[in-house]
């Protein structure tokens, strides 16, 4: 959450900056702001804006030509409500500091306190303030800079991600990183800074990520890392970066959200190409002793947040379908704080797009702690859960922009149906025809994925001007549809700001069947398998109190499409596979009711993508 970026170079900063924030809108779009130094004036040029990036770029006009360098920050509140006094970059008195901050101060209370019977004013309502407030404070006592702002950061507690300017350094930008995600960018005579990837890819593919307590100091021509504690230079290697510009543009959709939905035949086709050798599945990231550790695992648990914890619930029928071991699935938070029994003996997956899930990094801090054997499965190459597990997975989904997950979700899907594949085959107990058709099978998913997304889109969207103005929607599966139900009312709630509520069908008549009458659809995934013909009890259990049923189910299942007002169909396929194909019209019904009620897709109002934060 919040997007922070930085330059040093001898472009217009302003332009720059503003492209990087563009491209980390998605991360926080309460409030926008930059601030400049051009080498010549002592004082900052800082202009913010409450609201999203284009009210701050209407303001900009005409103010543009400033060479030297600056920060920018597009924020997504936490301390403090969302307007200008408490957006980014805050300044301090003279304006002669600014800083933009990603995180939490968590003692900024007390530091507060401290710092005003010092006899400084505070601004803002922010946490966010004290940082700057403290580094022109040490300032003051040591002249240095440098030295002033390692200072500041050391009376911080809490996770959090700085990049900062001062009059007293005008060819320098600072940073300093602690859980909370920071990239250097590499470029000629000019060096790049910002929360993530996205904001560098029209500028350069060398990049470096900074470790856990690690500052470092930017100029048009150098960057040098230290260490926070020692001060000592640490020595760092540059990574390349896969990703594309184009791929974090729109393409010609109108939104994100949809071009995303419509790469994802694209993106099952790469995780399989990538993970498939010879009927095998390999992984190029784990090495022998760690497959000799999960051939050794005596349970699994499964450890995430939102629409991945959905991912890790599917994944749990998954590998208990196919390796036979034991998988608890938990919500990063509680799991967190739930004192776990764990040791040598189990396996902690944490499954995480970004990689930085403030949530799922402390649940993998502690099960590390426990002794567990942790690995990520995360899609943002380099990012923290990356380099702090023990093993990872990268996701190979590309870079989603669209808050709502959408193709990272199906990667993490048909990830996951490998490897419950590979545990299964590497574990002895999955039989070598049965592993062999399964992989026959997943080589044609991305095929199957495209037809549901041609051939239903006219459909969804009949059905979505039927019942976009319902107030209510419930959402219900079994078995791996359980997931699919609670991940569709997720996608919808997330974007159409309609109340929509996933249960387990089974559960239906324990208590929300109450809500049913004429006017509540309800969405039944209800594809052929071997509990069908409980679903289909359920269905009629609804249908005799007149409910609207909206169903997914398997092409050419005409039973199905009689008890439904409408049936939108994938073609048959196994159970392991299924979760990639039944959840493809729930997120399209999502698009279309959130796009005919008016929402903003790709920005949906109070979220954001990559919660960093606690
Ligand atoms: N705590 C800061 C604020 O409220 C930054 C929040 C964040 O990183 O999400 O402005």
């Amino acid at each position: 959450m919040c997007g922070i970026v930085g330059y040093a170079g001898d472009k217009d900063v302003i332009p720059v900056l503003l492209k990087g924030l563009q491209a980390l809108e998605y991360r926080g779009y309460d409030s926008s702001g930059v601030a400049c130094l051009n080498g010549k004036d002592s004082r900052i040029f800082s202009i913010k804006e409450e609201g999203k990036l284009e009210n701050l770029r209407a303001r900009i006009d005409g103010d543009s030509k400033i060479k030297g360098i600056g920060i920018g920050h597009t924020r997504w509140a936490t301390h403090g409500v969302p307007n200008q006094m408490n957006a980014h970059p805050h300044l301090d008195e003279k304006e002669q500091f600014a800083i933009v901050h990603n995180g939490i101060i968590e003692n900024y209370v007390q530091l507060r306190a401290e710092l005003e019977e010092k006899g400084i004013h505070f601004k803002s309502d922010t946490d966010s303030e004290i940082a700057v407030q403290l580094w022109q404070y040490e300032f003051a006592q040591s002249q240095d800079a440098q030295e002033a702002f390692r200072k500041a950061i050391l009376q911080m507690r809490g996770r959090f991600a700085f990049v900062g300017i001062c009059h007293d350094a005008p060819g320098h930008v600072y940073v300093f990183r602690r859980s909370n995600p920071i990239v250097i960018g590499l470029g000629k005579e000019e060096n790049f800074v910002a929360s993530d990837v996205t904001a560098l890819l029209d500028y350069t593919k060398d990049v470096v990520y900074l470790d856990d307590n690690e500052y470092a100091v930017l100029s048009a021509s150098s960057v040098e890392v230290y260490n926070l504690e020692t001060k000592e230079k640490v020595d760092f290697k540059p990574t390349k970066i896969e990703w594309s510009s184009e791929q974090a543009q729109k393409g010609g959709y109108p939104h994100f959200m949809l071009k995303e939905i419509y790469e994802q035949p694209a993106v099952v086709d790469a995780v399989f190409n990538k993970r498939v050798v010879d009927h095998m599945v390999e992984w190029d990231t784990l090495d022998s002793k760690q497959e000799e550790l999960l051939k050794q695992v005596h349970k699994i648990h499964i450890v995430s947040c939102g629409t991945a914890y959905h991912a890790g619930l599917a994944s749990k029928y998954m590998i208990e379908e196919n390796a036979r071991i034991s998988v608890e699935v938990s919500v990063s938070s509680e799991f967190r704080y739930s004192d776990p029994i764990l040791d040598k003996n189990d396996l902690v997956i944490l499954i995480s797009q970004s990689g930085e899930t403030a949530d799922t990094l402390a649940a993998l801090s502690e099960a590390k702690e426990r002794g567990a054997f942790t690995l990520g499965i995360v899609n943002v190459l380099g990012s923290t859960i990356a380099r702090e597990a023990d093993a990872v997975i990268y996701t190979h989904a590309g870079p989603e922009i669209g808050v709502a997950s959408t193709k990272a979700y199906i990667a993490q899907l048909m990830t996951m149906a490998l490897f419950s594949i590979y545990l299964g085959q590497l574990r002895g107990v999955l039989k070598e025809d049965r592993s062999k058709s399964l992989i026959d099978e997943a080589a044609e998913v991305s095929n199957d994925v495209k037809r549901v997304l041609e051939s239903q889109a006219e459909l969804i969207k009949k059905c979505s001007k039927e019942f976009y103005e319902r107030k209510d929607f419930v959402y219900l599966g079994r078995g791996y549809d359980f997931p699919t139900a609670l991940e569709g009312a997720l996608k919808f709630k997330e974007i159409t700001y309609t109340h929509a509520h996933g249960y387990a069908a089974g559960e239906m008549k324990h208590g929300p069947i109450a809500l049913v009458d004429e006017n509540l659809p309800i969405i039944c995934i209800a594809p052929q398998s071997k509990i069908q013909e409980k679903m289909m009890s359920n269905i009629e259990e609804l249908r005799a109190r007149k409910g609207i049923i909206i169903s997914v189910g398997t092409e050419g299942d005409t039973a199905l499409k009689e008890k439904s007002a409408y049936m939108f169909e994938i073609p048959a396929i196994s159970a392991l596979f299924s979760p990639i194909l039944t959840v493809l019209p729930l997120q399209l019904l999502a698009y279309h009711v959130a796009v005919l009620n008016g929402r903003d897709v790709d920005k949906p109002r109070n979220l954001a993508k990559s919660v960093t934060v606690e």
